[in-house]
Formats: structure tokens, sequence, C-alpha cells
């Protein structure tokens, strides 16, 4: 079976779109790819399939971006014609027909919200994952959307389906100045943490709005890091002329 080789499932959840979901998916694989880990990425936002694109391998349907192996419909393109995708038992075939090789992190990217792709895709995971593959999920939000509804719907969604949540990250907590670097909070923020303590669970952290990340996730390039930078213990840093 197809993920017979994964060791790790993580789901990447949101309650709306456009908060960051596939952003943090970018950088959370190519993170784990640096710290020396196999990854692969699973796109299955049909709303709006953003990882080919962040990797730079649009219309290609699997394909290897630099130490992580990334694998969604092309972009436009659904499952098969005639499939009601509110019911969609094309997860099934998607997460068999996908062969993947050995991979310490599989992250899936999937639609915002908690629709019935979600539950569908949630009880085919729970049905073909070993006991403990699937790691959990990480719940992203920003500061405006931890005051709705919509990621506390997301979280209540894993404590019915019994999927442990990870940790809640909170994306665009403020603005980096491109001349200072400075943060400014121009939004309120500490949302996300307070939301992940009433739920009891972990808050990882937050990102700020940063214009040059904006330019690394649309280009699909990856991160340059300065002479030091370090992952685990471990140089990270670019080598001169490299990019
Ligand atoms: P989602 O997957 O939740 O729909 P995306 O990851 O596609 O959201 O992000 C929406 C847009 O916001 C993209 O253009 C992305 O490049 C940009 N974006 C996301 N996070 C940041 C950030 N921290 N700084 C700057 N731009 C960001």
């Amino acid at each position: 079976m197809s993920l017979t080789k994964v060791k790790h499932i993580v789901l990447v959840l949101s309650g709306k779109g456009g908060v960051g979901k596939s952003s943090v998916t970018t950088q959370l694989a190519l993170s784990l790819s640096l710290a020396g880990h196999s990854v692969g990425v699973l796109d299955v936002d049909l709303t709006g399939p953003s990882i080919p694109r962040m990797f730079g391998i649009e219309d290609a349907k699997v394909t290897q971006a630099p130490g992580v192996s990334a694998s969604s419909f092309p972009s436009g393109v659904m499952p098969s014609s005639g499939v009601d995708q509110r019911r969609p038992p094309w997860f099934a075939s998607f997460l068999t027909d996908v062969f993947w090789d050995e991979t310490d992190y599989l992250l899936i990217d999937t639609p915002p919200g908690t629709s019935d792709e979600h539950i569908s895709l949630a009880e085919n995971l729970l049905q073909k994952a070993r006991p403990g593959q699937l790691a959990g999920a990480v719940v992203v939000t920003t500061p405006q959307a931890v005051a709705t509804a919509d990621v506390r719907k997301e979280l209540n969604f894993c404590q019915k389906t019994s999927i442990r949540v990870l940790g809640v990250v909170e994306n665009m907590c403020g603005f980096v100045c491109p001349n200072c670097s400075e943060c400014t909070n121009i939004f309120m923020s500490g949302g996300g943490e307070v939301m992940a303590n009433d739920f009891g669970v972990r808050f990882l952290g937050r990102i700020p709005i940063d214009p040059q990340f904006l330019v690394l996730i649309e280009t699909g390039k990856r991160p340059t890091y300065p002479a030091g930078t370090t992952v685990d213990g471990k140089d990270v840093s670019t080598p001169a002329g490299a990019s």
C-alpha cells in the first residue's frame, strides 16, 4: 500500500482559506527537509491547490522539488469528471495511488473548513493508516480568524474525529518592515495562544507578514539563510553563490 513506507502523517488544517495554510505547509516541509528528514507533501485542497506553485512544480502530478516530494492534482484539473466532490471517494484512491517511498513526514494540505471532504479524508486516513501513523494536525490561523468561530470548529472537528492536535500556528500576526526589519503588530495578536490554551493544545508560534516570505513562497524558491543559521544544531546556511 502506498502509505506503508511513510513514518508520520501530519494534516495541516485551517478554518478559512487565505490564512496561510499552504505557506505554512511549504515552510514546514522545507524546514523538516533541511533538518535531514525525507518529506512528502500531498495537496488535497481542491478549492485552490497552491502547493505546486509554491514548490515551482505547476502542471506536474507528482514531482520532486529539492529534498521534498510533492503531489497534487494539476491546477484546474478535477480528479475525474462526474465525481461528487462533497462525498469524495477519490481521497481513497489518491491516498493509495500515489506511492510514497521512504518518507519520514507526509504533510497533507487539506481544504479550508470542516466540510464533508474533511470527514471523508479523516475516515479514509484513520482506516488506512497504521496505529500511530497519523501523528496529528497542525491548525493554522490568523489573528482575525481567531476572533471567528472557524478555528474553534476546526479544533472541535479534531476532537470529534479523535485526531490529535499537534498545535496552533498564528500566521500574519504582524508586519515586518522591509526597511528596518522591525515587526509591528498591526492586528491584535495573541488570540491564537489564548485559543490554544482554551482547548488545552500547544501553541507552536507566530509568523509575521513578511514581504520576503511572500516572494519566496510565490516564486517557489527555497529560502536562503545567512551564515551561521542552524536547525537542530545542523548548519543550514546557504552556500555562497547558491540561492
Ligand atoms: P491558504 O492555503 O490558507 O489559502 P496561502 O498559504 O495560499 O493560504 O496564503 C495566502 C497568500 O498569503 C499567499 O499569497 C501567500 O504567499 C501569502 N502569505 C501567507 N503567509 C504569509 C506571511 N507570513 N507573509 C507574507 N505573505 C504570506
